[in-house]
C-alpha cells in the first residue's frame, strides 16, 4: 500500500473529502485510532501535498508548505487566465474555422461546427489520398 497517499491525493479534490478517504483507508481496528497515526509516508515540506497533510492532521502550517499551496492556486488561475480571449468576432458558426476557435478558446463545440469540421476532415483526407504524395517509393534491392 506504498501509493497508497499518492492515489487519494489524486481524486481527492477538497480536504474534507480527503479526510474522510483517509479515515476509511487508516481506519484500523486492530491499531486503535487509525486516524491521526497513518502508515502511509508523509510528504516533505514545502509541497502541496504536504500542505494537505497539515490539515488533515490539525497540525499548523508551515511557510513553506504554506508557499506550496498559494503557488499551485495561483498556478491554477494563471492556467485559467492564459486561455486567449477573443479579440475578432467568431466566424459564424457552422464550419471548420468556427470549430478550430470553439476549441481553441476553450469554449464548447455546437452541433453545426461539430459537423462542419468532420466534413471537412474527411475532405482533407480524401484530397490528400487523391494527390497521392503520401505514397511511399518502393525501395530497391541495392544496399544502403
Ligand atoms: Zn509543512
Ligand atoms: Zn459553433
Amino acid at each position: 500500500m506504498d501509493n497508497v497517499d499518492d492515489l487519494v491525493w489524486a481524486c481527492s479534490p477538497t480536504p474534507a473529502a480527503y479526510a474522510e478517504t483517509m479515515s476509511m483507508l487508516y481506519d484500523d481496528p486492530e491499531g486503535g485510532s487509525g486516524v491521526g497515526r497513518p502508515r502511509g509516508k508523509r510528504a516533505e515540506c514545502g509541497t502541496f501535498k504536504a500542505y494537505q497533510q497539515h490539515l488533515y492532521y490539525g497540525e499548523p502550517t508551515d511557510e513553506a508548505c504554506r508557499e506550496a499551496n498559494a503557488q499551485r492556486k495561483s498556478r491554477q488561475q494563471q492556467e485559467r487566465k492564459d486561455k486567449p480571449k477573443r479579440t475578432r468576432p467568431a466566424p459564424p458558426c457552422g464550419t471548420a474555422r468556427a470549430y478550430k476557435q470553439h476549441i481553441y478558446y476553450g469554449e464548447p463545440t455546437d452541433p453545426a461546427c461539430r459537423a462542419a469540421n468532420s466534413a471537412a476532415v474527411t475532405r482533407n483526407d480524401k484530397e490528400r489520398r487523391s494527390q497521392g504524395r503520401f505514397r511511399r517509393p518502393k525501395r530497391g534491392g541495392a544496399k544502403g
